[in-house]
């Protein structure tokens, strides 16, 4: 299926994703010519044959209807390597898909899901809305979008502020039910589909932004007024639901940024071996060779890494809270691996440019797009300091460390594995403010520590 999937892409995908990463993002048309309003978005006709490619492969349905992540993350694996933003769409269709499955009432079930899982091209799109202008790292704050109990539903009023797959068929929004707590306690999560009962636009497209990558991705803002809504879970557990969206998204964000610096080194590799510098191929001179392999043992690493947090996800996708120590697990490493994968495909693109020499920064050397699309996957779905101090809260709260140094036991020296421990515990007891200021570097290490010893028990 997977190899299937490549030839595809090398044959047919390939020039369709570059073609639109240049020609630039998709249009929303507003108004049909009898001046009604539709809020609908213009692809290029050709996008359309990537983006539903990936679903009728099963990037969505595989993960309901085999009960595991593991295919839909490998896919997203695959296709990355051609086309990282492309997974952006998938991403979100399931985090809306799985939420859905998982908390929605039996009649929300059969109402929506069957759609989000078609095997053929009229299949849903998903979308998920937690960032508003006030700002995305602090949700509790950030979050205005106001539901009001309406009989079986509720009503949405608010303006979200970055929303991938804008149009897309149904979403699941973050929203404060009307006098509930202020903060993260008070926010419940929300399905919202594009039109209403009445069949008239439940949600408003105000714009799509122009953006450095994933140009073939309408992200836009979208204004909530008194849209339809439907409340999945109950209302004083939205924030765990809402951090389990984001779990589904930051593993997938890993796996990509994994197939993007790998691809970037492919690029890199194949102008190392032929461009000539002093009468030889650049691939032969020491300085670059070393950092060839050694960049390949980062990118093992950081491969060993995000498989460990798809594979912990598949083991605990399916708990609700309160949550048991596995999960804790899960999401210490979940961190690390979205705080360093992104970190790795930044700086490896901007190395495979390097490699390039000036000719890195021509578009028609196509190198440049992975720093652009890498630079993405470094913010969204939680930018590096979110990852760093979340990290440090589930060791601190959690005692998350302990549980993966007992997973750790088997490939790494026991010295090596107390030198570590206490490094970690050493920072815990730090006051407050020195703790935070110096997060960044134990992450890094632990996050580094982390991959170099999973990649031992992978194969190469
Ligand atoms: C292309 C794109 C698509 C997106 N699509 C979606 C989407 O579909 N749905 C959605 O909900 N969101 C989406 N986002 C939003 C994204 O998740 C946010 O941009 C991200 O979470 C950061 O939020 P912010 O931009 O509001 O930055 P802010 O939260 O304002 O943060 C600004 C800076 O301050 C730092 N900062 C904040 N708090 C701290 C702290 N305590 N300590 C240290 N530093 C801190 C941040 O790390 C960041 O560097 C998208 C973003 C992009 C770029």
């Amino acid at each position: 299926m997977l190899e299937a999937e490549q030839q595809w892409w090398k044959q047919n995908g390939v020039a369709i994703s570059e073609t639109i990463d240049r020609a630039g993002t998709p249009w929303v048309r507003m108004f049909d010519r009898h001046g009604k309003r539709v809020d609908e978005i213009l692809y290029p006709r050709e996008y359309l044959t990537i983006l539903k490619r990936g679903y009728r492969s099963g990037v969505v349905w595989r993960a309901l209807e085999e009960k595991s992540l593991l295919s839909t993350y490998l896919l997203m694996y695959t296709i990355s390597f051609y086309d990282p933003g492309i997974c952006c769409p998938y991403t979100v269709s399931l985090g809306t898909a799985v939420p859905l499955a998982k908390y929605g009432r039996e009649e929300l079930q059969s109402r929506f899901l069957p759609q989000l899982l078609r095997k053929d091209d009229s299949v849903w799109q998903g979308a998920t809305w937690m960032t508003e202008i006030a700002g995305g790292s602090d949700l509790g704050a950030g979050v205005k979008t106001v539901a009001r109990s309406n009989d079986d539903s509720w009503l949405l009023t608010g303006d979200k502020y970055f929303t991938s797959n804008a149009g897309a068929e149904l979403a699941v929004a973050a929203a404060r039910p009307h006098g509930a707590a202020p903060g993260v306690r008070g926010l419940a999560l929300f399905l919202v589909p594009r039109y209403r009962r009445d069949g008239s636009l439940n949600y408003f497209i105000r714009r799509l932004k122009d953006k450095i990558a994933t140009r073939s991705v309408p992200t836009g803002e979208v204004e909530l007024r008194d849209s339809e809504g439907y409340l999945l879970g109950s209302a004083d557990s939205g924030i765990y639901l809402i951090l389990e969206v984001l779990n589904l998204s930051r593993v997938a964000n890993s796996v990509v940024s994994v197939a993007l610096a790998q691809r970037a080194m492919a690029d890199a590799l194949s102008y190392a071996e032929c461009r000539m510098a002093f009468g030889r191929r650049i691939i032969d001179h020491p300085l670059l060779q070393h950092q060839f392999e050694s960049r390949l043992q980062g990118l093992r690493s950081a491969f060993a890494l995000a498989w460990e947090s798809v594979r912990l996800l598949n083991e605990v996708w399916m708990y609700r809270p309160p949550y048991s120590e596995r999960y804790h697990l899960f999401r210490l490493v979940a961190h690390l691996a979205k705080y360093w994968t992104a970190e790795f495909a930044v700086d490896t693109a901007k190395w495979a440019m390097e490699v390039h020499g000036g000719l890195g920064v021509l578009a028609e050397y196509g190198v440049e797009r992975w720093l652009r699309e890498a630079m993405i996957l470094a913010i969204w779905e939680g930018t590096a300091h979110r990852q760093v101090l979340d990290a440090l809260e589930v060791m601190e709260r959690k005692q998350a460390h302990k549980m993966l140094f007992e997973l750790l036991a088997e490939a790494a020296p026991s010295d090596e594995l107390r030198q570590m421990e206490s490094t970690v515990q050493n920072h815990l007891s730090l006051p407050t403010n020195e703790k935070e200021a110096r997060a960044e570097s134990l992450i890094r290490q632990l996050a580094i520590f982390t991959a170099n010893k999973l990649s031992l028990t992978y194969p190469g």
